[in-house]
Order: structure tokens, then C-alpha cells, then sequence
């Protein structure tokens, strides 16, 4: 118990009455998006401010994102909102340049943690960091492949780490986007006890309307987090548009959460 406290500082520093929240838009798409969506979420559950600025599109000709202009927005809302912010990186030069614009939480993306070489590369570029780093299980349900990418990291001295679980892609036809198959989490958690595990009921569900259900029954697993896709006017998002959730959703959805929690 001693050693469960002392390994998960970074969750434990910021001393929630709730689960830790990751919110904002699957991508940055312009500066003035950006910051009216924090400006939104500034005084909200939201811990970290997420915006994708490089995507990795499944196939080409889809919106790959704004790339590093957007790192400028991030910290314009770091400045602006006093949000701490969050983004993907897929390579070292993407680590580079996040770490030179001072983004607080770096996660590596599902089409990355697929390939050890990548991971390799960034857990390389990261080495010593106190930056958050977490680690998206990989598009398939390969559950060493998830361990290969946290050992990685740990081997890389990356203290603040922890890991987010977003589904994994299958060929059968499923209410899902990505199928939960939770006990792969929970296999993750038995073995990783001490390593915060986030749940991104946006790419499990790919639907709005199912985001509160898989956020609840992640909380119930002791999930210690969530990630939220959100955005203004989710209809119109250049990526992603039919999961993400407006904030006043998102608040709706958290205030949700505590009253099922408090139920129980
Ligand atoms: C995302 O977070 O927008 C994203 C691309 O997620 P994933 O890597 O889980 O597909
Ligand atoms: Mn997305």
C-alpha cells in the first residue's frame, strides 16, 4: 500500500475528489476551435486538455492534423486557462518538439504501441522525463504487446507513467468501435497495480450516446480515469465527428457519474 502511493504521485499530486479527466477534441483544427473549446472546460471536472495534432488516419486523404503550429495553441491555452495539456506522439521528433513546447502529458496512440521499433524511438526520445506519459493499449487485443510498450517506458526511466484503454479493433460486426474486452484491462491492472489506467470510452464507443454507460462500468473496474473527446460542435469535428460530446455534455456526464457513484 506504502509502495501504491509512492509509485502514483503524479495521479496523487493533483489530490482528486473524482477520476482523473482528460477532455478536449480528437484534433486541434484551428487556434480560435482550440481555445474556445478550453475556454469551455476551464472551470469543469477537466484536469488535462487533450487535441491530437498529428493523427494517424487508418487511410490516407482524412485530415493528418495541423502538426507543430499546434503546439503553439496548446500553450496558448496553458496560458489562457491555466489547463495543463495533453497530446499524441508518434515519433521522436514529435516527442522533441512537445517536450521543447512544454506539453504536460504525452500519450502514445494505438497504431504506435503496435510497433516496438516506435515505441522504442520514443520511450528513447523521452528518457529520464517527469513528463505524464501514457501508453493506449495497441489496436489489436494483444496484451504483451501492451506490456512490451509500459516496460519500454519503464526501462527508459519514465517515472510518471500510466495507461489508457481504448478498445481493440475487430472484424466481427459490434455495437462497438472497438471492442472492450475488459478483462485484457484488468489483466493489465493485476499486473501493473500501481499504474493508472485510463479509459477512453470515445474510441471504445464511437457514439456519443454511449459514452456514459462505458465510462461508468470503467469506473466500477477501479479505472482511475477518463479520456472524453469534446468538442463545440461535434457534428462538424474534422475527425471523429459522431463520438465527441459538447462540454456541457461532458459536465453532464461527470455530474452523471458522481450521482451513480454516491447511489451505490
Ligand atoms: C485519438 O486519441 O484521437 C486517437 C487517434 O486514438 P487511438 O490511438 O486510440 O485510435
Ligand atoms: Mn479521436
Amino acid at each position: 500500500m506504502e509502495n501504491k502511493k509512492e509509485m502514483r504521485t503524479w495521479l496523487d499530486a493533483l489530490n482528486l475528489d473524482h477520476p482523473l479527466v482528460v477532455a478536449g477534441p480528437c484534433s486541434a483544427e484551428t487556434e480560435e476551435q482550440v481555445l474556445r473549446i478550453a475556454h469551455e472546460l476551464k472551470d469543469t471536472d477537466v484536469n488535462y486538455f487533450r487535441a491530437g495534432i498529428w493523427k494517424p488516419r487508418t487511410r490516407p486523404g482524412n485530415f493528418e492534423g495541423v502538426g507543430a503550429l499546434g503546439l503553439k495553441w496548446l500553450q496558448k491555452v496553458k496560458a489562457e486557462t491555466g489547463m495543463k495539456t495533453a497530446t499524441e506522439v508518434a515519433n521522436a521528433a514529435h516527442v522533441k518538439l512537445a517536450l521543447e513546447h512544454d506539453i504536460d502529458l504525452l500519450w502514445i496512440g494505438a497504431r504506435s504501441t503496435v510497433s516496438p521499433f516506435i515505441v522504442q524511438e520514443i520511450a528513447d526520445a523521452l528518457e529520464g522525463t517527469d513528463k505524464v506519459v501514457l501508453v493506449k493499449n495497441p489496436v489489436n487485443p494483444d496484451l504483451a504487446l501492451w506490456l512490451g510498450g509500459i516496460e519500454r517506458l519503464y526501462t527508459a526511466n519514465i517515472k510518471n507513467l500510466g495507461v489508457i484503454h481504448r478498445g481493440f479493433s475487430t472484424y466481427e460486426k459490434s455495437k462497438y468501435r472497438n471492442i472492450p474486452e475488459w478483462q485484457l484491462a484488468i489483466e493489465l491492472q493485476n499486473k501493473f497495480p500501481d499504474l493508472p489506467l485510463i479509459c477512453d470510452p470515445s474510441h471504445i464507443t464511437g457514439k456519443r450516446d454511449m459514452i456514459l454507460d462505458v465510462s461508468q462500468t470503467a469506473l466500477d473496474l477501479n479505472f482511475d480515469g477518463l479520456m472524453i473527446e469534446t468538442h463545440f460542435d461535434p457534428d462538424n469535428a474534422w475527425s471523429d465527428a459522431a463520438q465527441q460530446v459538447t462540454p456541457e455534455s461532458l459536465v453532464q456526464i461527470m455530474k452523471d457519474l458522481r450521482i451513480r457513484k454516491e447511489d451505490s
